[in-house]
């Protein structure tokens, strides 16, 4: 039940502009008071819980804002825990505003962003990482990434944490245990055995989150793919392919596209964030390897690289420049123009990009991009991303802690193995299971509470 006694708050929990409802949502102990006093067709105090009645919200002078569905939905089985009103309105943006304010009228008060959420979690319906999902929920653009937050809301982090917490709270009660009772001499190595071994396990468990957040981080933010090539193998053309937009940026002379382009896209569900490699356009020799350097630093920071080759043309010393540059990264090589002659040594090539498969494209046939877009579904999807394990999103908070809880870990492992005594050893770890804690909240200030949810949108 709730603990936090709240005053009721009132806002329009639907996306602004012109749509065929819109829904203005209140949430406190007045909730269904108000909304009765706007509504005149039932009593809504007499009503069950979880009902949706048909009727209209009035003015002060009696006259009709609009006609709506109200929702009735009483504590404490509700998002927040306390009594909710939704009230679905029918007359477009305006008709909704004006349903806001008769509520905030009425006297409810108007939720900051998240404040609903907020409340959600501080009354126990979510923890934490549960309300951080959700806001990654909000915001998800890929349907993997989606499924990613969904698993994360019904709890598989918080999950997770609550048991290594667990795990570590039992090896420090033993402990206490054991320091109370030191008839046995053997005490010290014993509390310390304890220790190390928890701390090795929960480590390594906490190792294996990160791993699997790296996936994470892939969906949530896309995997950052570069296309590279010598000029006018056919990059921008690639990209304006795959973003489906106009060919108007595409010329056939070396050098046109000038300006660093980034854009999310998704492959068969797996969100990529293209970025152009402008600058690696010009003939001149001096310029292309600006171009290269330039290069250098933006296939350093890709996840996904997509090497384009021109099969019309010989190799150029930048082409195997550009193959030496992307080896030890993710790589699609494409041999692109398909349409036109060869002209290009293929046994050379091969050899210069052992181990890379080629992939033949036209991009005027649409030759070969269907292969190339299973390369990328194969390389991420089946590898890791689609993988049961990834139901773990976390953001840089919770990666953060994790590292911290690591840390304290570390120095409870070196400490209990250099015989230091077990006293001081039990800091070390009751940070770490304090770090862990922080990511569920169940130790966390209020200050940072209200940075986390200021962070979702007005209404949720
Ligand atoms: P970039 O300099 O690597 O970005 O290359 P562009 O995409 O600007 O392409 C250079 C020229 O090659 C343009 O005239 C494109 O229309 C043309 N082009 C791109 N792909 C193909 C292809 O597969 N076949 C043929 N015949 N021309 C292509």
């Amino acid at each position: 039940m709730s603990v936090y006694q709240l005053d009721t708050i009132a806002a329009i929990s639907t996306a602004l502009g012109e749509g065929a409802i819109g829904i203005v949502r209140m949430s406190g102990p007045e909730a269904i008071e108000y909304a009765n006093r706007l509504f005149r067709e039932k009593d809504l105090n007499q009503v069950a819980s979880h009902t949706i009645h048909y009727g209209h919200i009035y003015r002060e002078d009696q006259s009709i804002i609009d006609e709506v569905m109200i929702t009735v939905l009483k504590a404490p089985k509700t998002y927040t825990r306390e009594d909710i009103i939704e009230i679905n309105c029918h007359g477009g943006l305006v008709a909704v505003q004006e349903v806001l304010e008769a509520c905030l009228y009425q006297g409810a008060r108007l939720a900051q962003p998240g404040e609903f959420t907020k409340r959600a979690f501080l009354n126990g319906r979510l923890d934490l990482s549960q309300a951080e999902a959700l806001m990654d929920l909000i915001q998800a653009k890929t349907a993997k990434s989606m499924s990613a937050s969904m698993s994360q809301l019904s709890g598989s982090l918080s999950s997770k944490i609550k048991h290594l917490r667990n795990e570590m709270l039992q090896t420090l009660a033993q402990v206490e245990v054991t320091i109370d009772y030191p008839e046995y001499d053997d005490v010290e190595e014993l509390s310390n055995k304890a220790l190390c071994q928890t701390a090795l396990v929960v480590k390594d468990e906490i190792d294996k989150l990160l791993n699997e957040a790296s996936n994470g981080q892939l969906l949530r933010e896309g995997v950052k793919t570069v296309i590279v090539g010598r000029p006018n193998v056919g990059k921008s053309s690639l990209l304006n392919r795959l973003t489906g937009r106009e060919k108007a940026i595409v010329t056939n002379i070396a050098g046109t596209t000038r300006d660093t382009i980034e854009e999310l896209i998704s492959i068969r569900g797996i969100p990529l964030l293209l970025i152009d490699t402008a600058g690696i356009r010009d003939t001149n020799e001096i310029v292309e390897q600006i171009g290269v350097n330039k290069s250098r630093q933006m296939v350093n920071e890709a996840d996904l690289i997509i090497l384009m080759f021109d099969q019309s043309q010989a190799l150029s010393s930048m082409d195997l420049e550009l193959i030496d540059l992307t080896k030890d990264k993710k790589r699609i090589v494409l041999l692109n123009k398909q349409d036109l002659k060869s002209g290009l040594d293929i046994d050379k090539l091969k050899e210069a990009i052992v181990g890379t498969s080629l992939i033949e494209t036209s991009l005027m046939t649409d030759e070969g991009i269907y292969e190339m877009e299973n390369q990328i579904e194969s390389l991420f999807n089946k590898g890791a991303i689609e993988s049961q394990d990834v139901n773990y999103l976390l953001n840089t908070r919770h990666t953060n802690l994790l590292k911290q809880a690591i840390r304290s870990l570390d120095a409870v492992i070196e400490a209990s193995q250099m015989g230091v005594p077990v006293d001081l050893i039990q800091i070390d770890f009751t940070q770490a299971w304090d770090y862990l804690g922080e990511i569920t909240g169940e130790s966390v200030q209020d200050e940072l509470l209200d940075k986390l949810f200021s962070q979702f949108c007005l209404g949720k």
